[in-house]
């Protein structure tokens, strides 16, 4: 008889994987299925990126082991686009790691810091990876609700002391997926002092900092870096990502960032664990962040159109939306009397795939999550599709 460890046994159950079947068996029955459930953009890697792995990748001298935090060359481009993008200073040798993507980074932090008992705060509704990451490493999550009333923001002051005593690290998120909402520097402040005071190591996951959206005079457009903080870097690490910004999630390539002494740790699992990211790929991810960022402008572009679209749509629906000032995301209200399962799988009879809310945590109830990661003629039509049925 083939026994799970008692980690995997507690692991919370995958709802979207129930959302997936179902859509599987739709496709089967021949159903067109307009997807705008899990968030991969559907846009190619811009081909300036693509020819630089070309090149790459013929190169003998990137066959070998990647060992470590990545090439020199990788870690200052990092270096070199934080200052230029956040204004934040970063020491390539020891303020940068790359990563095998971030969520590689995210799920290795915990068994570097976490012990049996300790706590880590994760926001809900929210990137999984934090909760089994915390999991995985025997630690406790402690959830923090993020609320509309709120402002999607934790509130802190309701953290028991008895457990704030026992936490060890946070995560955070902003832009947020999936609430889309996007954090203020006054907030990070309050994160830097409430870390000091509980001695909490901040891990800011910073994958949409690109994917923003100017609508005119907003202080928080473009968001800003969590280490652009007076005393960020004391207390914290921001993951960061190519694969939303350049559209590359199938590449695998993110880096780390920030406190020397935390980096240095999960440089220790990450040692143990893998081998570093392919040297080809830095190279191409050093053409990402070096070269013309018009690709990512057009990027916004695309995203905006189809937001609109989307809004436009829910709203002639009489459903009630926040529109997203960055992510890629629709974070959409549903009618009281469905639960955001029930209303995913109406959606689904028609061929629409959503995220329910409640599969990324207990304060999304009441909320599906739309990704704008599909043409905006398929968005237009999945709207006349849910007007059928609503
Ligand atoms: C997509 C995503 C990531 C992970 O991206 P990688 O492809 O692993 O770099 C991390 N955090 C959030 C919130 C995401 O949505």
């Amino acid at each position: 008889m083939i026994r799970y460890s008692e980690k995997i046994q507690s692991l919370p159950p995958y709802l979207f994987i129930e959302l997936d079947r179902k859509k599987k068996q739709l496709q089967e029955k021949g159903v067109d299925i307009i997807s705008l459930g899990v968030g991969d953009p559907d846009l190619p890697t811009p081909q300036h990126i693509v020819e630089a792995m070309q090149k790459a990748v013929a190169d003998p001298k990137n066959h070998q082991y990647p060992f470590g935090k990545g090439i020199k060359e990788f870690c200052s481009a990092v270096s070199n686009w934080y200052k230029k993008r956040f204004g934040v200073d970063l020491d390539p040798e020891t303020e940068v790691h790359s990563l095998i993507g971030s969520k590689e980074g995210i799920a290795h932090l915990p068994l570097a810091f976490v012990n049996p008992g300790d706590y880590v705060l994760v926001p809900e509704p929210g990137y999984p990876v934090y909760q089994s990451a915390t999991i995985f490493a025997g630690g406790n999550v402690w959830y923090m609700p993020l609320k509309e009333e709120n402002d999607f923001l934790p509130v802190f002051e309701e953290i028991p002391k008895d457990v704030l005593k026992k936490t060890k690290l946070m995560f955070l998120n902003y832009p947020n997926n999936p609430t889309t909402q996007i954090a203020t520097r006054k907030f990070f402040e309050k994160v830097v002092e409430f870390a000091k005071e509980y001695n909490i190591i901040v891990a800011h996951d910073c994958a949409y900092s690109e994917i923003y959206f100017d609508d005119g005079k907003d202080e928080r457009i473009p968001p800003i870096s969590f280490l652009s903080v007076p005393g960020a870097k004391e207390v914290g690490i921001e993951f960061h990502s190519l694969s939303k910004t350049y559209n590359m999630t199938g590449w695998r390539v993110g880096f780390v960032c920030g406190n020397r002494e935390i980096i240095a740790g999960l440089a220790k699992v990450k040692d143990n664990y893998d081998s570093g990211v392919f040297t080809a790929i830095q190279v191409a991810a050093i053409t990402a962040l070096e070269g013309s960022q018009e690709c990512v402008e057009s990027n916004r572009r695309i995203y905006r159109e189809r937001r609109d679209v989307l809004i436009e749509g829910l709203k002639s629906l009489g459903l009630e939306v926040v529109v997203p000032k960055a992510t890629f995301y629709v974070w959409c209200k549903i009618p009281k009397k469905e639960t955001s399962i029930s209303f995913a799988e109406k959606l689904l009879t028609v061929g629409v795939v959503c995220a329910p809310g409640i599969g990324m945590g207990k304060s999304g109830e009441g909320y599906v999550r739309f990704a704008l990661t599909v043409h905006k003629e398929r968005i237009e039509e999945a709207v006349d599709r849910i007007r059928k049925i609503l």
